[in-house]
């Protein structure tokens, strides 16, 4: 059989291709294949949390010293503000040119949008201690299990020699998971079709066409940050092509753009870092699960270009005050997003609501968020493997040889 022997990316883009001819030929009647795409979710959901705490207490018992370690992490936070902020100016400006919004005439449907209250700043940053490491795990509380992973691995570092079983047993069970995700990833390219054809199938052009100009200014954007940012960055801090990395990378940004969660997307992101792109496990396991839930670039992005399209389709200006203060409340609310489908949307209301545009612009834009989830969750976890290239070059953790073969 040569389509088991034809290598995994080409296969999972053939079945991407065939997903959306399949969409438009079948429609709505191709949702029968859907619970093949929920399995495939379900099969690379169950490896997160293990995978997390295995490879990250692994990761810091290997950086060693605490000094590193805060170099390391500043680094890698320092990078997602930075590509952050250029993120939603990309989508501001994007949008200003494109203008998706103007002489649009689209029946906004009354639709109450519920903006959930926001937990203050204090009680954010205290949430990220859990109160029973366990409970975190059972949760998937990503930032929670972070927490405790860098704990337990500088402890192991402390202790030193009567740690070692500890080490070894979390080292070997990071190998186990791994071995799980390669698995899980022969099923990709049968997952992808289940999760993109009925996606295809449900929208169909009518729903598409009419605003078809904001998904194309977000595509635009996020091609333009991809190219503009982590393609230089690559290059500039680890000497990398910037054809290599997204080459390396595409298998887990197929799956981004299929499953829209970064959080869901996050074992093939570390899986392709290392094996595709060379970055050591010690970097990929500390920076990629942090970026999984603090880093979106590309729902920055589309928060940039859903302000202003809202603000175009209701005639209103915008000031250079509001433009500044859509900068900043867009860092923190893409900081705030939680790396599942249609998170992004929910965290807009509170962009909209600091600079006082309607809330209901939501409902103009809801029925193609799917759409648009897509194309920012590809670039929320390109942009954090492109922290852990430029991180690991820097480190001189990456090794050469993964690709330069
Ligand atoms: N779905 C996005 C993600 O998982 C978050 C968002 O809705 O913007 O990265």
């Amino acid at each position: 059989m040569r389509l088991f022997k034809m290598n995994l990316l080409t296969q999972i883009l053939i079945a991407f291709v065939t997903a959306i001819i399949l969409g438009l030929i079948f429609g709505q009647s191709i949702e029968v294949i859907k619970p093949l795409g929920d399995l495939f979710l379900r099969l690379i959901k169950f490896i997160i949390a293990p995978l997390v705490l295995a490879t990250l207490v692994i990761g810091v018992a290997s950086i060693g010293d605490p000094k590193s370690l805060g170099r390391v992490g500043t680094k890698t936070i320092g990078y997602y503000l930075i590509t952050t902020a250029v993120a939603i100016v990309i989508g501001l400006g994007t949008a200003f040119i494109v203008s998706p919004g103007k002489g649009l005439s689209i029946e906004v449907q009354e639709k109450e949008v519920e903006v959930n209250e926001t937990e203050g700043v204090i009680q954010t940053f205290l949430n990220i201690v859990p109160e029973n490491p366990f409970l975190a795990l059972t949760e998937g509380n990503i930032l929670q299990i972070i927490f405790f992973a860098i704990f337990v691995g500088l402890a192991i570092t402390l202790v030193g020699e009567k740690a070692g079983p500890v080490y070894r047993f979390f080292d070997g069970f990071a190998e186990v998971m791994f071995r799980i995700t390669g698995i899980v990833m022969r099923f990709a390219p049968i997952g992808i079709l289940g999760l993109v054809a009925p996606i295809i199938g449900q929208y169909g052009t009518q729903v598409l066409l009419p605003l078809l100009k904001i998904i194309i200014a977000v595509g635009i954007a996020c091609l333009l940050h991809a190219i503009a940012v982590y393609s230089v960055s690559v290059k500039i801090f680890a000497k990398m092509s910037p054809l290599t990395f997204f080459k390396g990378i595409t298998p887990a940004a197929v799956v981004a753009f299929s499953t829209a969660s970064s959080a869901g997307t996050l074992p093939v992101t570390i899986k392709n870092t290392q094996e595709n792109l060379g970055v050591s496990n010690k970097i990929s396991s500390f920076v990629l699960p942090l970026g999984a839930t603090i880093n979106m670039d590309g729902t920055a992005i589309y928060q940039g270009v859903a302000v202003l399209f809202i603000a175009q389709f209701y005639n209103l200006e915008l000031s250079f005050m509001q433009i500044v203060t859509v900068v900043i409340t867009t860092v923190l609310a893409s900081i705030g997003t939680a790396g599942v489908p249609g998170a992004g949307m929910i965290m807009l209301a509170m962009v909209l609501g600091a600079i006082g545009l309607p809330l209901e612009g939501i409902a103009v834009i809801a029925g193609i968020d799917r759409i648009l989830d897509m194309f920012r969750t590809t670039v929320n976890i390109v942009g954090d493997a492109s922290a852990a290239v430029v991180v690991a070059g820097t480190e001189g953790e990456i090794d050469r040889k993964a690709f330069e073969k």
